[in-house]
């Protein structure tokens, strides 16, 4: 366009700059407790020019024109912070799974999805948070869990497994909490082929360049994982999303998860 300035369309001004300085100056002016106290009234703030009919946030009902972009692709809800697999995960659990009378424990629970979930007919709902990164009613070590056999219908535990050194252990837990005939639903970064694991990589910068993450201990591949969660006596169930479904939603074009079944008796 040589012959004028015309002004970028609404849609292609990239609001992500103006959404992480409100941030930013949120988090500089205010105290942490007050930060807290006042997230909810400064997410609405910063939401606001993302507002519009084309996309819309099933965890908490925002209608947007756009997602915040993050670096990675994953497309963030600028109200509640989701990220397209929180989202994908609570479609799952809506559309395809009776949370009625049911007892679940979910593992480093994000807030918007733990919102639902306390809403919703479940019996019990409970989560734990071993980093205390997520507001959590338990504190428990995956590897070494202090509750009792058969506990738990539902379990979620989603991006957890890729920190823990000891995933087999974790894993083995897993199952002895869960009820017979019981699901885990579990999801972690993937690679296509083996998994890669390396204990001697141990700081975090070599595990940021390795492993995609400063905390991260490997990538597993979905064969590797199934294969591991096998081995500790669960049927796995591997999901598959392709592109074109809930396209409002913002979520990931292709995605995988893992439902790890308790078989009965
Ligand atoms: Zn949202």
């Amino acid at each position: 366009m040589g012959d004028g300035i015309y002004p970028e369309p609404l849609a292609r001004i990239d609001l992500k700059p103006m959404y992480q300085t409100l941030k930013r100056i949120a988090q500089g002016l205010l105290p942490t407790p007050l930060l807290q106290r006042y997230e909810d009234q400064l997410r609405a703030l910063a939401a606001r020019p993302y507002r519009g009919d084309r996309y819309r946030c099933n965890l908490c009902g925002f209608r947007m024109a756009r997602f915040v972009e993050l670096d990675r692709g994953d497309r963030l809800c600028p109200r509640c912070g989701s990220l397209p697999r929180t989202r994908r995960l609570w479609r799952v659990l809506q559309t395809e799974v009776d949370l009625n009378g049911q007892s679940m424990l979910h593992f480093s629970p994000p807030r918007s999805l733990a919102k639902q979930l306390a809403r919703s007919p479940l019996a019990h709902y409970h989560r734990s948070d071993y980093e205390g990164e997520f507001a959590a009613d338990f504190q428990i070590d995956l590897t070494q869990m202090s509750l009792a056999d058969r506990s738990y219908d539902l379990l979620l535990c989603y991006h957890v497994l890729e920190h823990i050194e000891a995933d087999q252990a974790a894993m083995r837990e897993l199952y002895r909490v869960l009820r017979p005939g019981g699901r885990c639903y579990i999801q972690t970064p993937f690679r296509e082929g083996e998994i890669y694991e390396d204990p001697t990589i141990q700081t975090p910068s070599e595990r940021l360049l390795h492993f995609g993450q400063e905390d991260h201990v490997r990538i597993y591949s979905v064969a590797g994982l199934s294969e591991r969660l096998r081995r500790v006596g669960f049927r796995v169930e591997r999901r598959d999303f392709g592109p074109g479904q809930e396209t409002d939603l913002g979520l990931k074009e292709r995605e995988t998860l893992l439902i790890a079944h308790r078989p009965r008796g």
